[in-house]
């Protein structure tokens, strides 16, 4: 009976991989298109103060608006676009889209815009950055780097030398998705990095298993150590939330203080309407 089934799976799987193959080409074509036709777009999602729920910074997070498909995330086409190197673009066109948003708030807060790996290998990164900030008019000291730990497990020491000029200039740098990639410690300490942010798939189990609880604890304790804030990503509930600040985790970000959207708060664009003083940023 397997031999019959056999043939018949092989097929099946054939065509599944070849239904793959295709669409990852159609996403590559309709992708070549969709810079020209401004059809990524940049979400907002706050990260607050732990403790006082005050918003610190905002996330840009890329979501492409496909003629066809509707609203796509990330995760079904950044590695198409790492594959094809289109990520250098379109990581580009997020950090000028987000620099020259945050450039417009009447609140001086920080902005922080995720960095692929391929991008981070490019000498020419450093010098993009530089430029885009002067352009939009935002002090470097508001921008900030999310890296992953892949970008720096490499070779190539153009990562770490961008990185570190960029840091030199002001620009903040932080290490995403902390606990599920492949850091060594000695590669950790040649960057002082500002922020680690703990993985949410930690996060999500925090206040239900011990063993997700003591390695949120090593990895704050690692960050108070080395100077750097930690922020927990995906706080979607208040137990988690209580269970982070006896945990002393500075930052959170997730649906518990909100979602990402495609415009911040009211009070961070236009400050605070009965305030005396507003706040004005530099800028046009
Ligand atoms: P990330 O940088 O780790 O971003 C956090 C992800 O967690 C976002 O997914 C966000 O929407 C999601 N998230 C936040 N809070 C919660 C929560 O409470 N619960 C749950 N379940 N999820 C939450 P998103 O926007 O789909 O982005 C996925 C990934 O795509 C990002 O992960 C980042 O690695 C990548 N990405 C997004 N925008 C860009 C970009 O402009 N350039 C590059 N290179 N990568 C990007
Ligand atoms: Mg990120
Ligand atoms: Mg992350
Ligand atoms: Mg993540």
């Amino acid at each position: 009976e397997a031999k019959k089934e056999g043939p018949g799976k092989i097929k099946v799987f054939r065509q599944h991989m070849l239904d793959k193959l295709q669409e990852s080409r159609t996403l590559e074509r309709d992708m070549a298109m969709a810079i020209e036709n401004k059809e990524f777009v940049v979400y907002y999602q706050p990260i607050v103060d732990s403790f006082s729920r005050e918003i610190y910074s905002y996330e840009a997070l890329i979501r492409w608006i496909h003629p066809r498909k509707g609203l796509l995330s990330p995760d079904s086409f950044i590695p198409v676009a790492e594959k094809t190197g289109m990520i250098n673009e379109m990581g580009k066109s997020v950090l000028e889209m987000a620099c020259q948003e945050a450039a417009s708030w009447a609140v001086p807060i920080k902005i922080s815009v995720n960095v692929s790996p391929l991008q981070l290998s490019c000498k020419a990164f450093a010098g993009t950055v530089l430029s885009i900030l002067k352009d939009a008019g935002l002090p470097a000291e508001r921008l900030e780097l999310e890296v992953t730990e892949s970008s720096l497990f490499t070779e190539n020491s153009t990562p770490l030398n961008t990185l570190n000029k960029l840091r030199e200039w002001g620009v903040k740098i932080s290490i995403d998705d902390f606990g599920t990639g492949y850091s060594s410690l000695s590669r950790l300490s040649k960057l002082a990095f500002d922020k680690i942010k703990i993985d949410k798939s930690f996060v999500n189990s925090v206040s239900t298993q011990e063993d997700a609880l003591n390695i949120i604890r090593l990895i704050t304790g690692m960050a108070k150590s080395l100077n750097m804030k930690a922020v927990a990503e995906g706080v979607e509930t208040e137990d988690q939330l209580e269970s982070l600040q006896a945990l002393g985790c500075d930052l959170a970000q997730g649906y518990l203080f909100g979602k990402p959207q495609p415009c911040v708060e009211d009070k961070i664009r236009y400050g605070l309407i009965h305030s005396h003083k507003r706040t004005h940023t530099g800028g046009a």
